[in-house]
Protein backbone atom coordinates (compact mmCIF):
# COMPACT_ATOMS: atom_id res chain seq x y z
CA UNK A 1 0.00 0.00 0.00
CA UNK A 2 1.41 3.21 -0.60
CA UNK A 3 1.53 6.03 2.31
CA UNK A 4 1.96 9.46 1.93
CA UNK A 5 2.17 11.69 4.88
CA UNK A 6 -0.83 14.18 5.64
CA UNK A 7 -1.22 17.48 7.53
CA UNK A 8 -2.27 16.89 11.04
CA UNK A 9 -4.91 18.87 13.05
CA UNK A 10 -1.94 21.48 13.85
CA UNK A 11 -1.16 21.46 9.62
CA UNK A 12 1.88 19.67 10.18
CA UNK A 13 2.78 16.53 8.36
CA UNK A 14 3.55 14.17 10.19
CA UNK A 15 4.80 10.75 8.86
CA UNK A 16 5.23 8.68 12.11
CA UNK A 17 1.69 8.88 13.48
CA UNK A 18 0.24 6.23 13.43
CA UNK A 19 -3.07 5.86 11.78
CA UNK A 20 -6.10 3.70 13.40
CA UNK A 21 -9.96 3.79 11.82
CA UNK A 22 -12.98 2.76 13.87
CA UNK A 23 -15.33 0.63 11.31
CA UNK A 24 -18.70 0.51 12.79
CA UNK A 25 -19.27 -2.33 9.83
CA UNK A 26 -22.25 0.51 8.82
CA UNK A 27 -21.85 2.94 5.91
CA UNK A 28 -20.15 5.57 6.90
CA UNK A 29 -17.22 3.87 7.91
CA UNK A 30 -17.56 1.46 5.13
CA UNK A 31 -16.91 4.44 2.52
CA UNK A 32 -14.26 6.37 4.57
CA UNK A 33 -11.61 3.50 4.63
CA UNK A 34 -12.57 2.90 0.87
CA UNK A 35 -11.72 6.47 0.14
CA UNK A 36 -9.04 6.59 2.17
CA UNK A 37 -6.84 3.81 1.04
CA UNK A 38 -7.96 4.54 -2.59
CA UNK A 39 -6.11 7.93 -1.79
CA UNK A 40 -2.82 6.30 -0.80
CA UNK A 41 -3.72 7.56 2.53
CA UNK A 42 -1.75 5.65 5.75
CA UNK A 43 -3.76 3.33 7.15
CA UNK A 44 -2.19 1.20 10.40
CA UNK A 45 -5.09 -0.82 11.53
CA UNK A 46 -8.51 -1.11 11.36
CA UNK A 47 -11.06 -1.88 14.65
CA UNK A 48 -14.11 -3.35 14.79
CA UNK A 49 -15.96 -3.19 18.21
CA UNK A 50 -18.36 -5.84 18.24
CA UNK A 51 -20.93 -5.49 21.28
CA UNK A 52 -22.52 -9.33 20.05
CA UNK A 53 -25.94 -8.10 19.81
CA UNK A 54 -25.28 -6.47 16.05
CA UNK A 55 -27.89 -6.62 13.56
CA UNK A 56 -27.56 -9.83 11.41
CA UNK A 57 -26.75 -7.81 8.10
CA UNK A 58 -24.11 -6.28 9.73
CA UNK A 59 -22.58 -9.65 10.97
CA UNK A 60 -23.43 -10.74 7.37
CA UNK A 61 -21.23 -7.55 6.20
CA UNK A 62 -18.21 -8.34 8.25
CA UNK A 63 -16.92 -10.71 7.04
CA UNK A 64 -17.23 -9.28 3.14
CA UNK A 65 -15.31 -6.16 4.07
CA UNK A 66 -12.71 -8.04 5.85
CA UNK A 67 -11.91 -9.84 2.86
CA UNK A 68 -11.96 -6.49 0.84
CA UNK A 69 -9.10 -4.97 3.41
CA UNK A 70 -7.62 -8.33 3.96
CA UNK A 71 -6.67 -8.45 0.24
CA UNK A 72 -5.11 -4.46 0.01
CA UNK A 73 -2.54 -5.55 3.31
CA UNK A 74 -5.12 -3.32 5.85
CA UNK A 75 -4.62 -4.79 9.49
CA UNK A 76 -8.11 -5.38 10.93
CA UNK A 77 -8.88 -6.78 14.34
CA UNK A 78 -12.32 -7.17 16.38
CA UNK A 79 -12.22 -5.50 19.67
CA UNK A 80 -14.70 -6.56 22.40
CA UNK A 81 -15.28 -5.66 25.95
CA UNK A 82 -14.52 -8.81 27.81
CA UNK A 83 -16.13 -8.58 31.29
CA UNK A 84 -14.25 -10.63 33.93
CA UNK A 85 -16.10 -10.13 37.48
CA UNK A 86 -19.49 -11.95 37.21
CA UNK A 87 -20.24 -12.16 41.57
CA UNK A 88 -22.72 -14.65 41.68
CA UNK A 89 -23.80 -14.23 37.86
CA UNK A 90 -23.53 -16.54 35.18
CA UNK A 91 -20.85 -15.27 32.83
CA UNK A 92 -21.93 -12.77 30.06
CA UNK A 93 -20.20 -11.40 27.19
CA UNK A 94 -22.72 -9.60 25.30
CA UNK A 95 -24.49 -6.31 25.68
CA UNK A 96 -27.60 -8.35 25.37
CA UNK A 97 -26.48 -10.97 27.77
CA UNK A 98 -25.32 -7.71 30.07
CA UNK A 99 -28.82 -6.39 30.41
CA UNK A 100 -30.73 -9.59 30.98
CA UNK A 101 -27.87 -10.13 33.70
CA UNK A 102 -28.99 -6.92 35.37
CA UNK A 103 -32.77 -7.07 34.23
CA UNK A 104 -32.45 -3.08 32.39
CA UNK A 105 -31.82 -1.90 28.89
CA UNK A 106 -29.19 -0.59 26.98
CA UNK A 107 -28.34 3.05 28.35
CA UNK A 108 -29.19 4.26 25.24
CA UNK A 109 -32.93 3.92 26.05
CA UNK A 110 -32.25 6.23 28.86
CA UNK A 111 -31.08 8.13 26.88
CA UNK A 112 -26.81 8.17 27.86
CA UNK A 113 -24.59 6.89 26.30
CA UNK A 114 -22.31 4.46 28.90
CA UNK A 115 -23.38 1.55 26.32
CA UNK A 116 -21.54 2.77 23.64
CA UNK A 117 -18.41 4.09 25.96
CA UNK A 118 -18.21 0.56 27.34
CA UNK A 119 -19.03 -1.84 24.28
CA UNK A 120 -17.58 0.04 21.36
CA UNK A 121 -14.90 3.12 22.67
CA UNK A 122 -13.44 1.46 25.54
CA UNK A 123 -12.26 -2.07 23.87
CA UNK A 124 -11.21 -0.03 21.16
CA UNK A 125 -8.58 2.52 23.46
CA UNK A 126 -8.01 -0.44 24.92
CA UNK A 127 -6.52 -2.16 22.10
CA UNK A 128 -4.47 0.70 20.94
CA UNK A 129 -3.40 0.94 24.30
CA UNK A 130 -1.39 -2.26 23.94
CA UNK A 131 -0.13 -1.68 20.71
CA UNK A 132 3.28 -0.86 19.98
CA UNK A 133 3.51 1.31 17.37
CA UNK A 134 0.99 3.53 19.81
CA UNK A 135 3.36 2.62 23.00
CA UNK A 136 6.17 4.10 20.95
CA UNK A 137 4.43 7.36 19.57
CA UNK A 138 3.26 8.18 23.08
CA UNK A 139 6.90 7.31 24.82
CA UNK A 140 8.47 10.25 21.96
CA UNK A 141 5.21 12.55 23.09
CA UNK A 142 3.82 11.92 19.74
CA UNK A 143 -0.58 11.02 19.47
CA UNK A 144 -1.74 8.31 17.52
CA UNK A 145 -4.72 9.59 15.07
CA UNK A 146 -8.03 8.06 15.04
CA UNK A 147 -10.45 8.17 11.77
CA UNK A 148 -14.44 8.70 12.43
CA UNK A 149 -16.62 8.69 10.15
CA UNK A 150 -18.88 10.89 10.82
CA UNK A 151 -20.56 12.29 7.32
CA UNK A 152 -21.76 15.62 6.47
CA UNK A 153 -25.46 15.40 7.22
CA UNK A 154 -27.03 17.53 9.93
CA UNK A 155 -27.24 13.82 12.21
CA UNK A 156 -23.92 13.52 12.05
CA UNK A 157 -23.01 17.49 12.24
CA UNK A 158 -24.75 17.39 15.46
CA UNK A 159 -22.39 14.19 16.69
CA UNK A 160 -19.45 16.13 15.44
CA UNK A 161 -20.72 19.57 16.87
CA UNK A 162 -20.33 17.49 20.30
CA UNK A 163 -17.02 16.33 19.78
CA UNK A 164 -15.32 19.72 18.91
CA UNK A 165 -12.97 21.06 21.43
CA UNK A 166 -12.40 17.27 22.62
CA UNK A 167 -8.54 17.29 23.92
CA UNK A 168 -6.91 14.14 24.12
CA UNK A 169 -3.43 13.54 25.47
CA UNK A 170 -3.07 10.43 22.92
CA UNK A 171 -5.37 10.92 20.22
CA UNK A 172 -5.81 13.28 17.19
CA UNK A 173 -9.35 12.84 15.53
CA UNK A 174 -9.49 13.29 12.07
CA UNK A 175 -13.28 13.17 10.00
CA UNK A 176 -12.33 12.40 6.72
CA UNK A 177 -16.56 12.07 5.56
CA UNK A 178 -16.94 15.70 6.58
CA UNK A 179 -13.41 17.06 5.32
CA UNK A 180 -14.78 15.55 1.84
CA UNK A 181 -18.35 16.57 2.31
CA UNK A 182 -20.07 13.39 1.62
CA UNK A 183 -23.09 12.62 3.27
CA UNK A 184 -25.01 9.30 3.14
CA UNK A 185 -25.55 9.16 -0.74
CA UNK A 186 -22.42 10.27 -1.72
CA UNK A 187 -21.00 7.04 0.54
CA UNK A 188 -23.33 4.45 -0.41
CA UNK A 189 -22.23 5.66 -4.18
CA UNK A 190 -18.52 5.29 -3.11
CA UNK A 191 -19.37 1.39 -2.03
CA UNK A 192 -21.34 0.55 -4.89
CA UNK A 193 -18.15 2.07 -7.28
CA UNK A 194 -15.38 -0.24 -5.16
CA UNK A 195 -17.86 -3.25 -6.44
CA UNK A 196 -19.30 -4.16 -2.74
CA UNK A 197 -22.88 -4.03 -1.26
CA UNK A 198 -24.21 -1.40 0.68
CA UNK A 199 -24.14 -2.15 4.05
CA UNK A 200 -27.17 -1.19 6.35
CA UNK A 201 -26.92 1.54 9.19
CA UNK A 202 -24.96 -0.70 12.05
CA UNK A 203 -26.26 -0.74 15.11
CA UNK A 204 -27.33 -3.35 17.97
CA UNK A 205 -30.80 -4.54 17.04
CA UNK A 206 -31.89 -3.97 20.61
CA UNK A 207 -30.99 0.00 20.12
CA UNK A 208 -33.16 2.60 20.97
CA UNK A 209 -31.89 4.42 17.25
CA UNK A 210 -33.56 1.33 15.83
CA UNK A 211 -36.13 2.55 13.25
CA UNK A 212 -39.38 0.85 13.17
CA UNK A 213 -38.66 -0.64 9.12
CA UNK A 214 -35.35 -1.77 10.70
CA UNK A 215 -37.00 -3.45 14.19
CA UNK A 216 -39.99 -4.85 11.02
CA UNK A 217 -37.02 -6.47 9.08
CA UNK A 218 -35.23 -8.17 11.64
CA UNK A 219 -35.80 -11.92 11.69
CA UNK A 220 -37.87 -13.48 14.52
CA UNK A 221 -35.12 -15.10 16.83
CA UNK A 222 -34.20 -11.37 17.31
CA UNK A 223 -37.89 -10.05 17.83
CA UNK A 224 -38.22 -12.80 20.78
CA UNK A 225 -35.15 -11.40 22.43
CA UNK A 226 -36.09 -8.19 22.31
CA UNK A 227 -39.73 -9.10 23.59
CA UNK A 228 -37.48 -11.39 26.35
CA UNK A 229 -35.23 -8.08 27.18
CA UNK A 230 -37.75 -5.47 27.96
CA UNK A 231 -40.16 -8.50 29.77
CA UNK A 232 -36.83 -8.88 32.19
CA UNK A 233 -36.44 -5.14 32.60
CA UNK A 234 -39.95 -4.29 32.85
CA UNK A 235 -40.26 -4.53 36.55
CA UNK A 236 -37.31 -2.06 36.74
CA UNK A 237 -38.42 0.53 34.07
CA UNK A 238 -39.72 3.83 36.04
CA UNK A 239 -39.47 6.36 33.34
CA UNK A 240 -39.15 4.75 30.12
CA UNK A 241 -41.29 2.46 28.54
CA UNK A 242 -39.15 0.16 26.85
CA UNK A 243 -36.19 0.35 24.68
CA UNK A 244 -37.60 3.14 22.87
CA UNK A 245 -38.10 5.47 25.51
CA UNK A 246 -41.22 6.97 25.14
CA UNK A 247 -44.01 6.56 22.50
CA UNK A 248 -43.83 9.22 19.47
CA UNK A 249 -46.96 9.96 16.96
CA UNK A 250 -45.32 7.37 14.81
CA UNK A 251 -44.68 4.89 17.26
CA UNK A 252 -44.71 3.25 20.88
CA UNK A 253 -41.82 3.62 23.48
CA UNK A 254 -42.06 -0.27 23.60
CA UNK A 255 -40.50 -2.25 20.63
CA UNK A 256 -42.95 -5.35 22.31
CA UNK A 257 -45.76 -3.02 21.57
CA UNK A 258 -44.66 -2.33 18.15
CA UNK A 259 -44.00 -6.16 17.42
CA UNK A 260 -47.73 -7.12 18.73
CA UNK A 261 -49.07 -4.22 16.81
CA UNK A 262 -47.58 -4.92 13.52
CA UNK A 263 -48.13 -8.67 13.98
CA UNK A 264 -44.69 -9.54 13.72
CA UNK A 265 -44.85 -12.42 15.75
CA UNK A 266 -47.99 -13.65 17.29
CA UNK A 267 -50.03 -12.41 20.09
CA UNK A 268 -49.76 -15.15 22.09
CA UNK A 269 -46.00 -16.40 21.80
CA UNK A 270 -44.95 -12.72 23.11
CA UNK A 271 -47.36 -13.33 25.92
CA UNK A 272 -45.55 -16.89 26.39
CA UNK A 273 -42.44 -15.20 26.70
CA UNK A 274 -43.14 -12.22 28.85
CA UNK A 275 -45.05 -14.61 31.20
CA UNK A 276 -42.81 -17.55 31.62
CA UNK A 277 -39.07 -15.99 30.12
CA UNK A 278 -38.06 -13.71 32.67
CA UNK A 279 -39.18 -16.11 35.86
CA UNK A 280 -37.46 -19.17 34.35
CA UNK A 281 -34.18 -16.60 33.89
CA UNK A 282 -34.35 -16.01 37.68
CA UNK A 283 -34.32 -19.49 38.59
CA UNK A 284 -31.46 -20.27 36.55
CA UNK A 285 -29.26 -17.35 37.97
CA UNK A 286 -30.24 -18.68 41.35
CA UNK A 287 -29.05 -21.77 40.43
CA UNK A 288 -26.27 -20.80 38.85
CA UNK A 289 -24.87 -18.74 41.67
CA UNK A 290 -24.68 -22.02 43.82
CA UNK A 291 -22.13 -23.12 41.00
CA UNK A 292 -18.19 -22.17 41.22
CA UNK A 293 -17.29 -19.96 37.92
CA UNK A 294 -15.07 -22.41 36.65
CA UNK A 295 -18.29 -24.64 35.86
CA UNK A 296 -21.63 -22.14 35.76
CA UNK A 297 -23.14 -22.43 32.84
CA UNK A 298 -23.06 -18.68 30.93
CA UNK A 299 -26.05 -16.51 29.84
CA UNK A 300 -25.39 -17.64 26.24
CA UNK A 301 -26.07 -21.05 27.53
CA UNK A 302 -29.83 -19.56 28.41
CA UNK A 303 -30.31 -18.14 25.38
CA UNK A 304 -29.67 -21.14 23.28
CA UNK A 305 -32.11 -22.82 25.58
CA UNK A 306 -34.81 -19.79 25.36
CA UNK A 307 -33.94 -19.53 21.46
CA UNK A 308 -34.50 -23.49 21.00
CA UNK A 309 -38.03 -23.76 23.48
CA UNK A 310 -39.26 -20.91 21.82
CA UNK A 311 -38.75 -22.37 18.59
CA UNK A 312 -40.42 -25.49 19.58
CA UNK A 313 -43.45 -23.68 20.80
CA UNK A 314 -43.63 -21.70 17.43
CA UNK A 315 -43.58 -25.04 15.66
CA UNK A 316 -46.06 -26.76 17.93
CA UNK A 317 -48.86 -23.49 17.38
S1 LIG B 1 -25.61 0.66 19.07
FE1 LIG B 1 -27.01 1.56 20.58
S2 LIG B 1 -27.30 -0.02 22.14
FE2 LIG B 1 -25.49 -0.61 20.94
S3 LIG B 1 -23.78 0.24 22.10
FE3 LIG B 1 -24.34 1.78 20.57
S4 LIG B 1 -25.80 3.14 21.60
FE4 LIG B 1 -25.62 1.28 22.85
Amino acid sequence: MTVVPFPSRSGMADIDMPVVAAWGMGLDSTAMIIEWVSRGLRLDAVLTADTGAERPETYEYLPLFQRWMNARGIPNHIVRYVPKRFKHWPPYFTILENCLTNATLPSASFNRKSCSQKWKIAPQDKWVEQWPPAQATWRRGGKVLKLIGYDASPADSRRYDHSLGRTDLRFDYRYPLREWNWDRLACARRIRAEGLPVPVKSSCFICAAMKTEEVASLPRWCLRLIVLIEARAAPRLRNVEGLWRSSTRSRPGSMTAFIRSAGLLDASEIDAIIDGAPVDLIHFQQVAAQIPLAERPTMRNWIDRFNAGVDQLARAA
